[in-house]
């Protein structure tokens, strides 16, 4: 029976720590400040930018929360975001995806200032992170990262499967393993013998936004699977499931992340991660590792 990866544990002491370096910072009068801005119209983002103020607010930074109506036009967003470029008390912004269809994502996303986007989406951000120069890392993966180091300790040599190639999660993902020197394979809905890569795989990385679809029988033993979907299922969409068969992947595999509190936890400690960063370069201060 594979080893239960406990994100929430592993998040929870990151955020202690981020706290801590807090209340330096405080010391000198600096306090790390956190914006986040919601388009209404998505009922799910609402519950994850409550939980985002909460936790920024836990950890002592400066928590600002900016609701649009469903209807905003584009250049109304744009303003909010040039107003927080521009605020002195913001050290991170963070714009809720989904938008609503009459907004540009990727035009809101590089109109904020790539110091201050502490998601890691800018394509300034996305640049930097492939090409080995200081960034700030979209949070999902870094989470994923996280748990994967304090898991394996070391990823050199690992085959390495991320079944997903978006842009917030399967892409940045591949390039911080191959950072950790995997060999990396990125799959995808038109990729062939799915099952077959998977099981060559020594780390499984699943984000895909499919409920449960990776299953016990695709897993190499003692492969570490982690699992970033998020599927809300049966009657009233109540329960939660990953991408992973979780029942039977854990089997075979060596650990597993569950759902939830698994990569979740992570994505929010790992936002606050990324505004602390942020705030620290800005003061031209020595950057906390954590890991
Ligand atoms: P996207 O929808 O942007 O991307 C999904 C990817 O999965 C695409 O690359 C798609 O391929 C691929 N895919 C879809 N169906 C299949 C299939 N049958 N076989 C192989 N590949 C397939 O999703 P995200 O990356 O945004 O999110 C993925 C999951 O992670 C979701 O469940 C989401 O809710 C969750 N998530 C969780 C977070 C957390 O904090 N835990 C944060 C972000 C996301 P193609 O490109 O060919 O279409």
């Amino acid at each position: 029976m594979g080893k239960l990866i406990d994100g929430k544990k592993f998040a929870d002491n990151l955020c202690n720590k981020i706290a801590e370096e807090v209340t330096k910072l405080k010391d000198k009068n600096i306090t790390p400040g956190l914006a986040v801005v919601r388009v209404e119209g998505d009922p799910a983002s609402a519950v994850y930018v409550n939980m985002k103020a909460k936790k920024t607010k836990e950890v002592g930074m400066h928590s600002v929360t900016k609701i649009l109506d469903k209807n905003t036009s584009q250049d109304d967003l744009l303003k909010v975001v040039e107003e927080l470029n521009n605020d002195k008390s913001i050290n991170g912004i963070l714009v809720q995806l989904p938008l609503p269809k009459q907004i540009n994502a990727d035009s809101v996303i590089n109109t904020l200032n790539p110091d201050k986007d502490v998601d890691g989406f800018h394509a300034i951000n996305t640049g930097r992170l492939w090409t080995n120069i200081d960034s700030l890392v979209p949070c999902t993966p870094l989470g994923c990262k996280m748990l994967l180091l304090d898991e394996l300790k070391d990823l050199t040599g690992k085959k390495a499967i991320i079944v997903g190639r978006s842009n917030i999660v399967g892409k940045p993902m591949a390039s911080l393993l191959i950072s950790e020197n995997c060999t990396v394979t990125i799959a995808h809905s038109k990729t062939e013998n799915l099952k077959d890569e998977v099981k060559k795989s020594d780390i499984v990385i699943a984000a895909v936004g499919v409920p449960e679809m990776i299953k016990g029988s695709w897993i190499k033993p003692g492969a570490t699977v982690i699992d970033v979907g998020i599927n809300r299922i049966g009657n009233g969409k109540k329960k939660l499931v990953g991408d992973v068969e979780f029942s039977e992947v854990k089997k075979i595999a060596g650990a597993i992340t569950p759902v939830p509190g698994g990569v979740g936890p992570m994505t929010i400690a790992c936002l606050l991660h990324n505004t602390l960063i942020a705030t620290c370069r800005k003061n031209k201060l020595e950057i906390p590792k954590f890991f």
